[in-house]
C-alpha cells in the first residue's frame, strides 16, 4: 500500500513513511492511493468460525488487507497492547441501550478516552521504527485534554522517542490534567501554559517555523514527528472497530450478515468518522454515518448545507470540551476522496484565506449519501445523560449524549431506521462533574451548593455517582487522586526555552 498526499505529490510513500512524517507536500495529509476491498466471503471468514474471535483476530485482518510495511512480528506486539491494557476482553464491548441502539464503547483503555484505541498500538510501531532506524524522534503534542493522557501513556519510558506535551492550565478538566502532571516517565515532559488551547497550539506551529529551533534540534540528532490525529498511523486503528462493532451486532443475531447498520459518532477532528467512512468504502455495510456535534456545530451545517464557514464564529466552551472544534482536519480526507486533489486544494486554500469554502450542489449531494449530522446544546446533553441513567441504568458522559441525542432525534423523524451503533468516546469518570450536574439537576442541595457558588471536584462526583448508580470507576482513575504532582507552569513566550532545556539535558 502506497500514500499520496490530498493537495498533490510527486512521489508515494509506504505507511512507515507516512507516521514518521505525517505532514504531506503543500500543505495536505497523507491517503492511501487506494482503499483495499472486502467482500462477502471476507465477512463470512469472521463470521463462521465458532470459537473465540477477539478483538485482534479481525484487527489483523484488515491491516493484512492494507499491506503496510510493517513486519508480522512488530504488528503482533502493537496488537498485543489491546489484550494488556484494556480492561474488557472484548476491547470495544458493544452495549444494548434499546431494540435498535447500540453503544460502541471505545474508552477501556488506560486513559478511558477513545484516543488510546489508535494511539496504544501506534506509539508501539512508532518507538519500534524509530529504533530499528536509530533515530530519535521528539513529539510535540498540544492537547484540550484526551490527546495529551493517550500520547503522554503511550510512549512512558519507550527507546527513541521524547514526547513534549503542552495543555492549558485552566482548560482541562481535572481527570485530564492529573492524567498528564502524574506522569514520572524520564522521556516525557509535561507543560501547562498561562493561555487557551488555540494559544498551546498557534505557540507550537510557530515553534516549527522556528529556525533557531529547528537547528537545535537537528544539532542534537533530533527529528520532529508528530501523534496528531492527522497521523495516518492513527486513523488506521480508527477503522477496525467499525468491522468490529458490526461483527458483534451479526453474531447476536441483531441483524443477518449483509444487513445495513447506521453509525453515530461525537466528532470533533473527523478522524473517527474517517475510519467509518473509509470501513464504509472499504465494503461494510453501512448505511448513513451520523456526525454528532456540539454547539460548535460547524460539521453539522458542512454536512446540512454543503458550506464550511468558519467567518463569524468563535469557540464555544460546552461540556463536551473534546469536540469543541472548529477546524476539523480531517474533513480534507473526505473532500479528496469524493473530489481529487485539485478540488481538494481549491477548498481547503479557500477555507485558509477565506475562511470558508462551498460545495457545488452535486458535491453536496454526495457527501449527503455517505453522511447525516445533528447537534447537541449543554442542556440537550444533560437531558439525555439523566434519563438513561434513571431509565437504562447507563451512565455516559456528556461527548456520548451528542451521540444519543441525535439517535433519539433521526429515529423520531424517520431518517435513520437501521440497527444503530452509536460510539462512546469517553467514560464518565473523565467528566464527572458534568455528570454529577446532569444526575442532579433537580436536587435541592444541588442548587444550595450552587447558591454558594461550589463547583464539585472530580473525585466528590465519581464518588456520588458511584453511590447512587451500579458503576464504578476504575483503579486507573481512582489512584490519579493520591498520586505525585510534577507540574510546571509558564509563559507562552518560555515553550522554547523549556522544550530545548529537556530535549538537550544529559
Ligand atoms: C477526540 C475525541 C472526540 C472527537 O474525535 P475526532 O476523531 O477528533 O472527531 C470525541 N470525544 C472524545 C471524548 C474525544 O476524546
Amino acid at each position: 500500500m502506497k500514500f499520496i498526499g490530498t493537495r498533490g505529490t510527486d512521489e508515494k510513500k509506504s505507511f512507515s513513511e507516512v507516521i514518521l512524517n505525517p505532514a504531506a507536500p503543500n500543505g495536505g495529509l497523507y491517503v492511501p492511493s487506494k482503499l483495499p476491498k472486502i467482500n462477502e466471503k471476507f465477512l463470512h471468514r469472521y463470521y463462521d468460525v465458532q470459537d473465540e474471535k477477539p478483538y485482534t483476530h479481525i484487527t489483523r485482518g484488515i491491516l493484512k488487507l492494507f499491506k503496510i510495511d510493517i513486519d508480522e512480528r512488530l504488528i503482533e506486539k502493537a496488537l498485543y497492547t489491546y489484550l494488556r491494557e484494556f480492561d474488557d476482553p472484548d476491547v470495544v464491548p458493544v452495549v444494548r441501550l434499546n431494540k435498535n441502539l447500540f453503544v460502541g464503547e471505545l474508552w477501556h483503555g488506560p486513559t478511558r478516552a477513545f484516543k488510546d484505541m489508535a494511539l496504544q498500538p501506534f506509539g508501539v510501531i512508532l518507538s519500534s521504527l524509530a529504533k530499528q532506524r536509530g533515530e530519535n524522534y521528539l513529539i510535540l503534542a498540544a492537547t484540550s485534554g484526551d490527546t495529551g493522557p493517550a500520547t503522554l501513556k503511550t510512549f512512558e519510558n519507550r527507546d527513541n522517542i521524547k514526547v513534549v506535551c503542552i495543555y492549558p492550565h485552566e482548560g482541562t478538566s481535572e481527570v485530564q490534567k492529573l492524567q498528564m502532571v502524574t506522569t514520572d516517565a524520564k522521556n516525557e515532559k509535561v507543560l501547562g501554559i498561562i493561555g487557551n488551547f488555540d494559544d498551546a497550539q498557534s505557540a507550537l506551529k510557530s515553534l516549527l517555523k522556528d529556525d533557531d529551533f529547528r537547528n537545535t534540534l537537528k544539532e542534537n540528532n533530533i527529528k520532529l514527528s508528530a501523534a496528531n490525529s492527522v497521523n495516518f498511523g492513527r486513523i488506521i486503528f480508527q477503522i477496525i472497530y467499525h468491522f468490529w462493532s458490526y461483527m458483534q451486532l451479526a453474531e447476536s443475531a441483531e441483524i443477518d450478515l449483509l444487513d445495513e447498520i447506521d453509525v453515530i459518532i461525537p466528532s470533533g477532528n473527523f478522524g473517527n468518522a474517517l475510519g467509518a467512512y473509509y470501513a464504509k468504502k472499504m465494503g461494510l455495510p453501512i448505511n448513513k454515518i451520523v456526525i454528532a456535534s456540539n454547539k460548535n456545530n460547524i460539521l453539522y451545517e458542512f454536512i446540512k448545507y454543503g458550506k464550511y464557514d468558519l467567518r463569524d464564529k468563535n469557540l464555544i466552551h460546552t461540556i463536551s470540551p473534546a469536540m469543541d472544534i472548529l477546524k476539523s482536519s480531517n474533513v480534507e480526507r473526505v473532500l479528496f476522496d469524493k473530489f481529487g486533489e485539485e478540488r481538494t486544494k481549491e477548498l481547503m486554500e479557500n477555507l485558509e484565506s477565506e475562511g470558508f469554502f462551498e460545495l457545488t450542489e452535486k458535491e453536496h449531494e454526495a457527501i449527503k449519501e455517505d453522511f447525516l449530522a445533528d447537534f447537541a446544546t449543554d442542556a440537550e446533553c444533560e437531558e439525555i445523560i439523566a434519563k438513561y441513567a434513571k431509565e437504562n441504568n447507563y451512565i455516559m458522559d456528556a461527548h456520548t449524549a451528542t451521540a444519543i441525542k441525535a439517535y433519539e432525534y433521526l429515529s423520531e423523524k424517520g431518517e435513520i431506521k437501521n440497527k444503530v451503533v452509536a460510539y462512546s468516546t469517553a467514560e464518565w469518570t473523565k467528566f464527572a462533574p458534568s455528570v454529577y450536574e446532569a444526575l442532579t439537576k433537580e436536587d435541592i442541595n444541588r442548587e444550595i451548593a450552587e447558591l454558594e457558588e461550589k463547583t464539585i471536584a472530580d473525585k466528590d462526583a465519581i464518588a456520588y455517582i458511584e453511590a447512587h448508580y451500579k458503576v464504578m470507576a476504575p483503579e486507573s482513575i481512582r489512584e490519579l487522586f493520591d498520586k505525585d504532582i510534577n507540574e510546571t507552569v509558564i509563559n507562552k513566550n518560555e515553550i522554547k526555552e523549556n522544550i530545548i532545556k529537556f530535549v538537550t539535558e544529559k
